[in-house]
């Protein structure tokens, strides 16, 4: 029986600022600077062929989360990422000032 739901678990190094980012199967962007790369058509299924950097634009919070909104510095594409209780809590404010 083939699973439902394929969590796939990558460490990969940050291709904006260096970090080592071990993945947990969520999310595939950089905690310390919330870049990522636009790997995904659904999240964390690794279909997109473009692999731009994504760039954070925009925060939003929502209820009890931040919504990362970055766009692909390649394709021009906008994607929402939850944050992470490991991302730098710093910049996300920060950023949420920058964007009003
Ligand atoms: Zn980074
Ligand atoms: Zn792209």
């Amino acid at each position: 029986m083939p699973k439902k739901f394929q969590r796939r678990i990558e460490n990969f190094v940050c291709q904006h600022c260096g970090a080592s980012v071990s993945g947990d199967g969520y999310t595939n962007h950089c905690p310390n600077c919330l870049w990522s790369r636009h790997v995904d058509i659904n999240p964390g299924d690794r279909a997109h062929a473009c692999g731009g950097l994504m760039k954070p634009v925009n925060v939003e919070a929502e209820s009890k989360e931040y919504i990362i909104v970055q766009q692909c510095q390649k394709c021009g594409a906008l994607k929402r990422n939850k944050a992470q209780k490991d991302d730098d809590f710093d910049k996300l404010v920060a950023l949420s000032k920058e964007s009003g």
